[in-house]
Order: structure tokens, then C-alpha cells, then sequence
């Protein structure tokens, strides 16, 4: 069976864990702050808060923002389904916008047009690793005096305008989960140049305690924590952290590994014209956290039967990307908002494998598969 992705770990990871086990620290410890330290440097942003996955670290992001009850927060409902429910444990107002066709990214005059006098934040995603128009979004947000926070939960490495993801705004959330580019089994960051969202991010991680463990246990005199606000308990372990570390130097090889796949798959499958490829256009660099694959209405086999001829011969596929406003959780919640591009998207489009030292010869098999069965099925053209 081939994969539709697998996490590149190696014996140094497991080493790195080995090693933060038996030193007896394996909580929130020096090995989280190195982590953040190198997270930050490596995205180029002033600070790094390291918690326990993506999902927490867009909440704490919209605690931080002043997101609140009633507030409204546009977001893409082509998206992972944490991405709203993030804007809901504050009990803010998710509010979906389109995406457009070939990014899979949110359309900016879609965005606009939402744009209410209850509109609190623009959460972003930089869907599947390819970042979003940050530029156009933080105009946009200047215009109306709105927060913007990135979900870059698959971004990690991905680059816009020359610059990693992690340096553009003052709230960036990525996620190290298995399917992801890089991963600590569970684990997430924010990224931030903002002083104040730093400090206030540490605390709210750890139950709102003023002095954290590493401090206290360093410290040469008896030091008291003080609990200044209800807090959570979001905190990575220095596990992970050690793993994250390992996996950090190895992040701009695994993206440029995964782009070697991206582009044999774009050699191939370029010349099927009931296939739209991903878009990538001039100053966007993609971490092809997955690689998906729109089929055009001309095209003559479904969806789902081609997902099931891919499965018969070995091949594992994912549909398209969830649309969230048709999730049982979110579907009675208001009007069903119109949003056909995306439904269009998630309703044609499967994610075909891709993961770090994928095999050429497997990689062609895919290729060689897809490309047969869609001509194959296609209906003869009557002349
Ligand atoms: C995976 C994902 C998340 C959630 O990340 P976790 O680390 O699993 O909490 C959020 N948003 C998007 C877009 C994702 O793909």
C-alpha cells in the first residue's frame, strides 16, 4: 500500500527523546525554550511560544487578539475543522468566506464583501502550504481596524515574498501533528513580534502562572508564583520539544524533497486537460504539506471512483479538503451560507500521496495510474 503521507523521523529523534527522558526534566523545560529559541530564529520572528498542538495555539491567539463573544472572525470553511472551532471557544462568530480555485486559499474581495461592524479578527489559512495573500489580508485588516492571526498549521517552512512563514504578522499558529511537515507527534507554535502577546501568551499557557518551573528551580532564592489570570494547561513537553528540535534542522531538506515530488507530479499530469493542478504563483513557495488535485467537469470518471480504483491497486487518496459549514457540528448552526467554489473543490479534488524519500518508481506509478484511469474513462468524443 502506498501512503498518503508518513512523518519523516529518524533514529536522532528517537535519540533526542531518549535523552530528554532519562535527564529528568520532561516537561515544559530548557528543551521547550531551545525549541522556541531556534523556532523563532528560524522563521525570523522576535519570539516563539511553543504549546501542546495548533488547535490551542489558535486559541490562545484569539484570547490575545481581544477576540470575544459576539465578535465575528472570517474565516475559509475549506479548511480543518479546528480552524473554526477555535473561533467558537470564545464564543465568537465564525464566518465563512470563498476560496479561489487553484489556491485553495481565501478570496480577499469574498473576505471584504463579509466584512461587518461586528468583524473582530481575519483568520488566514495558508491552506495545504501554500501561504495565502498575507499582504493583501493586512491591508485589508488596516483598512477596518481588524486583528489578523494565520492558521499555518501546515506551513511550517512554506515561504512568501522571501520570507518564511512566521515573520509576516503578529499572530502565526502552526502544528507539528504526524501529517504535517514536520512533526512532535503532537505540538504546536505562535510565532510573534509582539512584546505584550508574548508575555501574555507564556502565561495563559501554563494557568496564568507568573514565574514558570525552569525559573523557579534555577532560581538561587525561595521565589512564589502568582496566578494573575485563569489560565490553561497548553504546555508542550521537553520531549516533543527535543524531537522538534531534531526535526527543525532537518525542515528546509524535508521541503525541498517534498517540492522535488510536487514537480515530477506537475510533469506529469500537465498535459491531462481534465486536471487542474495547484497554482503556485511568483513569491509563493510551497511546503506541499499535500499535494491535491482538482478533476474538471470534462472529466468522465467521479470522484469517488477514481479514490476507489486508486485503492484496489494500492494507491491511498484522500478527498478534498473539508468544507466546515456542512459538518453536522456547524450545519444547524445558522443559514447555510453560499460558498459553491468551495464546495465544488472539496467535492472534486483528492490529495495523492506525497511524503519524504518517496520512492521515483512509485512516484511514477501514481502518476502512470491517475493519468490512465482518467483518459480511460473518459467517454469517446462523438464527431
Ligand atoms: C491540522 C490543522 C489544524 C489543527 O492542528 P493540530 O495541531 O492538530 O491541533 C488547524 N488548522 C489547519 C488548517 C490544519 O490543517
Amino acid at each position: 500500500m502506498i501512503p498518503i503521507a508518513k512523518p519523516y523521523l529518524t533514529v536522532e529523534e528517537a535519540e533526542a527523546a531518549y535523552d530528554t527522558i532519562l535527564s529528568g526534566w520532561i516537561t515544559q523545560g530548557p528543551k521547550v525554550q531551545e525549541f522556541e529559541e531556534k523556532f523563532a530564529s528560524y522563521t525570523n520572528a522576535k519570539y516563539a511560544v511553543a504549546v501542546s498542538n495548533c488547535t490551542t495555539a489558535l486559541h490562545l491567539s484569539m484570547i490575545v487578539a481581544d477576540v470575544g463573544a459576539g465578535d465575528e472572525v472570517i474565516c475559509p470553511s475549506m479548511t480543518y475543522i479546528a480552524t473554526a472551532n477555535s473561533i467558537k471557544y470564545v464564543g465568537a462568530i465564525p464566518v465563512f468566506a470563498e476560496v479561489q480555485f487553484g489556491t485553495y486559499n481565501l478570496d480577499p474581495i469574498d473576505v471584504e464583501l463579509k466584512i461587518t461592524s461586528k468583524t473582530k479578527a481575519i483568520l488566514i489559512v495558508h491552506q495545504i502550504g501554500l501561504p495565502a495573500d498575507i499582504d493583501t489580508f493586512k491591508a485589508l485588516c488596516k483598512k477596518y481596524n481588524l486583528k489578523l492571526i494565520e492558521d499555518a498549521a501546515c506551513a511550517v517552512g512554506s515561504e512568501y515574498k522571501g520570507a518564511k512563514i512566521g515573520s509576516h504578522s503578529e499572530l502565526v499558529c502552526f502544528s507539528f501533528h504526524p501529517r504535517k511537515v514536520i512533526s512532535t507527534g503532537d505540538g504546536g507554535m505562535i510565532t510573534t513580534n509582539k512584546v505584550e502577546y508574548y508575555n501574555r501568551l507564556k502565561l495563559l499557557r501554563q494557568h496564568g502562572m507568573s514565574i514558570n518551573d525552569r525559573v523557579r528551580h534555577n532560581s538561587k532564592t525561595v521565589v512564589f508564583e502568582d496566578h494573575v489570570e485563569v489560565g490553561f494547561n497548553y504546555r508542550m513537553t521537553d520531549i516533543q520539544a527535543a524531537i522538534g528540535i531534531k526535526q527543525l534542522e532537518k525542515l528546509d531538506w524535508i521541503v525541498s524533497e517534498r517540492r522535488k515530488v510536487a514537480e515530477a507530479y506537475h510533469k506529469g499530469f500537465q498535459d491531462l486537460s481534465c486536471v487542474q493542478l495547484p497554482i503556485e504563483a511568483k513569491g509563493y513557495v510551497s511546503n506541499y504539506q499535500s499535494y491535491s488535485i482538482y478533476l474538471k467537469p470534462n472529466c468522465q470518471i467521479s470522484r469517488n471512483t477514481l479514490m476507489e480504483r486508486l485503492l484496489d491497486v494500492g494507491i491511498a487518496t484522500r478527498r478534498g479538503i473539508m468544507t466546515i459549514h456542512r459538518e453536522i457540528a456547524y450545519k444547524s448552526a445558522s443559514e447555510m451560507p453560499s460558498l459553491p467554489v468551495s464546495e465544488d473543490l472539496h467535492d472534486n479534488s483528492i490529495i495523492i500521496p506525497l511524503y519524504v524519500l518517496m520512492d521515483e518508481n512509485v512516484v511514477n506509478l501514481v502518476i502512470e495510474t491517475i493519468s490512465s484511469l482518467v483518459q480511460n474513462e473518459q467517454k469517446p468524443v462523438l464527431v
